[in-house]
């Protein structure tokens, strides 16, 4: 366990200063966040400090042929599987941060003297975004998202095959109730390390959400992402549905596509059928807003496609006519012959080429899933314990001479002011968060570059060990889950 300076202590209590809260800890206990104890008098970090270890499946295939320094000479370690990096998980705070964050570590990178400081932010401005692979509707637009009740995000926008959420920020965390603050903390908590999270969406459905999990909506496990909208399943399929039938209507909630109307049809000279749709027609062959958003087919309120139809023209329309209704992940379908009347009527049965059809629209659907993405900002105090200029260290991140990751895994830096991550959380060690009770998330985020470019931001050079001293400490080592490595020269301006 790591151990941090105790700075006061009073009746036989210790008080911890990694956050604002101050808690002063009797022996045998922990804070307020379970995160520090004080175990004889010592006041300990609780959580295993964390190493990620290259290993023979994950870590870099490749061994110099002729390395340019002696150090990287092969040592028998075919796949350098014992490279070492120190992640914040387990590390500690700094709060305030007038002094240097927790671990200041250097180590050689291909010759290259690299440094890496690592520390646990405590983000009161921090959220989560979340995708989810599903076309049925989930709310409105805006909507608030509920736990136990209360407001802890709301819904964005509808992308392709998803619905996205936005939770957590700063007005959820401390500007509304104690109580709403509190369980979106929790929320957050739970859904940064990959725990499932039940909520409702005011006016929509109610869903449990885990990272890397297929959602659950209403009570259904979502098993397909739509292999595109209407019109794209359209383009994708067209050739093979050309002697197969005589019209496709790929119902979708998005875009509806009618296969003699579109483009791809004229292009097959697929003749025209008479067909009319009840929409707002965009363009050949490509309808908007067949039926209101639900969880019907193709993410509609209906579950009869045959009501988006208007009668079939008697000029061009026959009797015998054969039509293909089906949703954009195949989980609905119909095989439709005109009558007499020129009414579509269901088929019980479906010629094999038109069931084999429905099945590689539905193979070519992707797993269902919900993504969890980390997304924080790096405030002034936390940067002052990277540098004692802490703008230096935002320019210098923009500069590519300063890469960031959290927990190890690489994170999206937005452009424009300040430091604001974004970063998969399943990429990142489990239980990589933690929580003070203000309330704010507590998240690791490490910041890695060549030991020269760390003196020149005004580093903190007098508290930096190297990593071997670091490792003694660390309790828990895990394997990278992603590709890219974190001090690796092609993270940085210097090595592209
Ligand atoms: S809440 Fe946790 S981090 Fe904050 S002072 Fe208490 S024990 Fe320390």
């Amino acid at each position: 366990m790591v151990k941090q300076i105790v700075e006061a202590a009073e009746n036989g209590k210790i008080r911890c200063d990694a956050c604002p809260v101050m808690c002063f800890i009797a022996d045998g206990r922990s804070g307020a966040c379970d995160r520090y104890a004080n175990e004889g008098g010592e006041l300990i970090r609780v959580d295993p400090l964390t190493i990620i270890e290259g290993t023979v499946s994950a870590g870099g295939k490749i061994v110099p042929f002729m390395p340019d320094h002696p150090e990287d000479e092969w040592n028998g370690d075919l796949v350098n599987a014992r490279k070492p990096f120190i992640t914040a998980v387990g590390a500690g705070t700094t709060y305030p941060d007038y002094k240097p964050a927790p671990f200041i570590v250097s180590q050689k990178q291909n010759g290259v003297d690299m440094v890496t400081v690592v520390t646990e932010g405590i983000f009161s401005y921090c959220g989560a975004k979340v995708k989810i692979d599903t076309d049925r509707f989930l709310g409105p637009e805006a909507a608030a998202v509920r736990v136990d009740g209360e407001p802890v995000g709301h819904v964005m926008t509808g992308e392709y095959g998803s619905q996205m959420l936005s939770l957590g920020g700063v007005h959820h965390l401390t500007g509304g109730s104690k109580k709403e603050g509190r369980v979106t903390c929790d929320a957050l908590l739970r859904l940064c390390n990959s725990e499932a999270v039940e909520m409702v969406i005011d006016g929509g459905a109610s869903i449990i959400v885990q990272a890397g999990k297929a959602p659950i909506i209403n009570g259904a496990e979502e098993h397909r992402m739509r292999v595109g909208c209407g019109s794209a399943t359209i383009g994708m399929f067209a050739k093979q549905w050309k002697d197969m039938v005589d019209e496709v209507v790929v119902v979708d909630d998005h875009i509806t596509g009618v296969l003699s109307e579109h483009q791809a049809g004229k292009l097959l000279n697929i003749a025209p059928t008479g067909i009319k749709i009840k929409g707002r027609r965009s363009t050949p062959g490509r309808y908007f807003q067949v039926a209101e958003p639900g969880t019907g087919w193709g993410g509609t309120n209906i579950d009869d496609p045959l009501i988006i139809l208007g009668d079939f023209d008697p000029k061009t329309a026959y009797p015998g006519l054969r039509m293909l209704m089906v949703s954009t992940t195949g989980e609905q379908y119909g095989y439709y012959i005109l009558d007499d009347q020129l009414r579509p009527e269901l088929q019980t049965l479906l010629p094999a080429p038109v069931q084999e059809s429905v099945e590689i629209i539905a193979e070519n659907c992707e797993p269902a899933l919900a993504t969890v993405l980390f997304m924080g900002g790096a405030g002034g105090s936390l940067r002052a314990g990277v540098t004692t200029n802490p703008v230096r260290l935002t320019r210098s991140v923009k500069e590519a001479l300063t890469h960031v990751s959290c927990g190890g895994a690489p994170a999206y830096v937005w452009p424009g002011g300040g430091i604001t991550v974004m970063a998969d959380v399943t990429e990142m060690p489990s239980n990589s968060f933690g929580y003070v009770p203000t309330p704010a998330l507590v998240a690791p985020i490490e910041f890695t570059m060549r030991l020269a470019d760390y003196e020149a931001l005004g580093g903190h050079m007098e508290a930096i060990i190297p990593i071997e001293q670091a490792i003694e400490l660390a309790e828990r080592k895990v394997a990278p889950t992603q590709g890219s490595w974190p001090t690796s020269e092609r993270n940085f301006k210097w090595g592209a």
